[in-house]
């Protein structure tokens, strides 16, 4: 579309023949894509501009130019991000345009009077908010940004110029310097008093905060379409892209201590998750059998049993799952849960209906691949095909996943990277005809089901603790405090839950490894994937998306995907609004620009009254390789001695670095997320030298034995092409 020369209303058949055009959508696509390259360009620009001025202002031969260029830079900052959200929203209604508004005006304005096709092309143009004099205001700002921006690439060679001979830098030449910020500054600030004239597009009726809030059991017990909108719950993203929260937490039963007190793990189970999930959608007894055959794969009586190593320190062991690490507890419920709903929604259709199936897709580069198997191994309508780089995990989690043999379990060992295999896994979902023949599905760590079955434990270790104190020691003096070796924030998060639902319990520590982005937003509040504090971090290698590789794997992460839904907390306690429904539409919005800067940037700074607040609920550190293993040795030793994987280790660190601030009341319960077993390369590394140390004896649990004789399924990829795996998925999927 070229822009006249003289701007004029959008009239119906021009937007009915530009919108018809594919080329034309693609392109807004594409501009929107555009800009937000754009924009990071420029942030990347301020941000250098600043550091040469900071390198300038040193010197301190005249006022310092660093203050005013950090405040003009917000300005256009914020300017810039109004510009992007703007766009989006643009994009979104002329895609909404195209695709249900036109179609449905078309039918009706055929064979209609003159007044009434009139009628509505106004609404259409009232539709989309453009008119003449918004299109003219918006292109004379683009031109001013524009211009702005050229001279700021001519200021910032002339700046870097006197930076780079700085011995000589005079005061004159930094004067001249002032004055063209100063002129600078009076650009941004017509651009800003422009900007208030144009009209915003308002939000009101796109789809557009991060949060599709999803009822729980007590708001909202009406039944009509629940069924389905779990089944989207429990596959993961909202359609919106944002992550599915509660719409309420729910407050415990106030006989809870007493009544829960002796409960099983099944018994809390069915107890915790009840109070989400309402009985029209799942009976009590159809939850308790759903529970009940999750965990009665777990080799411990207690699920998640509790272990004491002394009187200040448990570890709260989740690796007795039938893959030896924490994700079995998530994820062998979320396996029944597939199948229930599945069948139950089956169960409505006809004999000649074919019954609808599931098709759960993943890349691994080792756990999460072989939970999921063992999560939906045997279930009905639902096969699982998981892709691992052939070669590229380690023995025992390879062995793990190729040798279950169920006909719905497919291993596909793709010769190449995880990498590849993730782009592949991307490249299906993104596949909308593949994606609706097979209903793919996705196990991913912000299920939100995966998060509620995860506060269980919390509860099951607060009632174990309690009973296991000395004699003399009141349950009620005590005080509680979880260690969580973290990556993408879902068990913390979960114990985050249960603290809110009313679980007493003390502040929540996050223990990460060398990919820290949590340790350093508790410390500066700033969310970022590159640490902007820190000079140089060489003692570790970085993978090619920038993700340190360390001795715990399952915690290496660039950015923690469940993040998000405490930043949304965060947002809405510091929201302005007089309703909680104000208060949440204000949390959704700013937790989407918090996103998007994120994501455009690769940080976000929050509030500094947010980060206080996320101060009173959690403590965050970070542990190195070196400490890991010092621990895991330190542990070994210890009386009596203990054998924690590298995981578990960065929690131990973390608690023993805490132990010397906490009051005498406090009780450490680390949580263990893998046995030692999973992780015996870092485990042999820590105790090689060490006498009484024998890793076949001491460590390597009798079902892993025989293992890797066992017979194995798997299906090989000569190279890492889309084609080869689909037709791998075509000829073995249930359709
Ligand atoms: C996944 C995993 C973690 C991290 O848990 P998050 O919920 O992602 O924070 C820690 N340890 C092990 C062994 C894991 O598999």
């Amino acid at each position: 579309m070229s822009y006249s020369s003289k701007p004029k209303c959008l009239t119906y058949p021009d937007a009915t023949r530009a919108f018809a055009d594919e080329n034309v959508r693609d392109d807004i696509n594409d501009a929107c894509a555009r800009l937000g390259q754009a924009m990071s360009k420029m942030m990347e620009r301020f941000d250098s501009v600043a550091k040469q001025m900071h390198t300038l202002d040193l010197q301190r031969l005249a006022a310092p130019l660093k203050p005013r260029w950090d405040a003009l830079s917000k300005e256009f900052r914020e300017l810039l991000w109004q510009y992007r959200n703007n766009a989006g929203v643009i994009s979104g209604r002329l895609k909404m345009f195209c695709t249900s508004v036109l179609p449905i005006a078309a039918r009706n304005l055929n064979g209609r009077s003159r007044q009434t096709y009139e009628e509505t092309v106004k609404v259409l143009q009232a539709f989309m908010s453009i008119s003449a004099e918004h299109a003219a205001l918006t292109r004379t700002l683009l031109d001013r940004a524009l211009a702005f921006l050229q001279q700021m690439v001519a200021f910032h060679a002339e700046l870097a110029k006197l930076v780079s001979r700085q011995s000589t830098t005079g005061q004159r030449e930094i004067y001249e310097l002032a004055v063209k910020l100063s002129d600078l500054e009076a650009q941004v600030g017509q651009i800003c008093i422009l900007n208030l004239e144009v009209p915003r597009p308002d939000v009101t009726h796109v789809t557009y905060s991060t949060f599709k809030i999803v009822s729980s059991s007590g708001r909202r017990p009406g039944r009509s379409k629940i069924p389905q909108q779990r089944m989207t719950v429990l596959i993961g993203l909202a359609p919106n892209g944002g992550l599915y929260i509660p719409e309420h937490i729910p407050k415990l039963p106030e006989n809870w201590l007493t009544e829960w007190k002796d409960y099983s793990f099944v018994d809390l189970s069915v107890a915790v998750l009840s109070l989400y999930i309402s009985p029209e959608e799942i009976s009590k007894e159809e939850l308790r059998s759903l529970v009940q055959k999750s965990y009665s794969t777990f080799r411990h009586p207690d699920v998640t049993p509790l272990h004491k190593l002394d009187d200040k320190t448990f570890v709260l062991e989740l690796f007795h799952g039938p893959t030896f690490a924490f994700k079995d507890v998530a994820l062998q419920l979320l396996g029944n849960l597939f199948e229930f709903f599945l069948l139950r929604r089956n169960a409505k259709k006809g004999p000649e209906e074919t019954p609808e199936t599931l098709t759960v897709v993943g890349a691994t580069s080792g756990d999460t691949g072989s939970a999921a198997i063992y999560g939906l191994r045997g279930k009905e309508n639902v096969s699982i095909f998981i892709l691992h780089p052939k070669g590229r995990v380690s023995p025992i989690q390879e062995a793990q996943m190729t040798t279950v043999t169920d006909s719905n379990v497919h291993n596909i060992a793709v010769r190449s990277t995880f990498d590849d295999c993730q782009d592949i896994v991307k490249a299906l979902f993104a596949d909308k005809e593949f994606n609706a023949k097979h209903h793919l599905g996705a196990v991913n760590s912000i299920n939100w089901a995966r998060i509620l079955a995860q506060t269980v434990y919390y509860f099951l270790s607060f009632f174990h603790i309690r009973s296991q104190l000395p004699a003399g020691t009141s349950a009620d003096d005590i005080e509680i405090q979880y260690v969580v070796p973290t990556g993408n924030f879902g068990d913390i998060l979960a114990a985050y839950y249960a603290r809110k639902m009313g679980l007493p319990v003390g502040k929540l520590v996050v223990a990460t490894n060398a990919n820290d982005i949590l340790a350093r937003f508790w410390k500066h509040g700033k969310y970022e994937k590159v640490d902007s504090e820190s000079k140089a971090d060489v003692i570790v290698s970085v993978d090619a998306s920038g993700v340190k590789e360390t001795l715990s794997p399952a915690m290496d992460i660039l950015v923690s995907s469940n993040f998000e839904r405490l930043l949304w907390y965060l947002a809405y306690e510091h929201a302005s609004g007089n309703t909680d429904e104000e208060k949440r539409q204000e949390a959704c919005a700013t937790l989407d620009g918090w996103m998007n800067k994120v994501k455009t940037n690769g940080r976000v700074e929050i509030p500094v009254q947010a980060l206080e607040t996320a101060r009173k609920d959690f403590i965050a550190a970070r542990v190195s390789d070196e400490e890991t293993l010092a621990t895991i040795k330190a542990f070994f030793d210890g009386q009596p001695s203990y054998v924690a994987d590298p995981h578990t280790a960065v929690g131990l660190a973390t608690a023993r670095r805490l132990q010397p601030e906490n009051a005498d009341n406090v009780r450490q319960i680390v949580l263990s997320t893998a046995h030692p077993a999973k992780f015996s390369e870092a485990v042999s590394r820590a105790l090689e030298g060490s006498p009484k140390f024998d890793f076949d004896r001491d460590v390597f649990p009798p079902e892993l034995r025989g293992l890797l004789e066992k017979e194995r399924r798997v299906i090989d990829v000569e190279r890492p092409d889309i084609n080869l795996v689909k037709a791998v998925i075509e000829s073995f999927a249930k359709q």
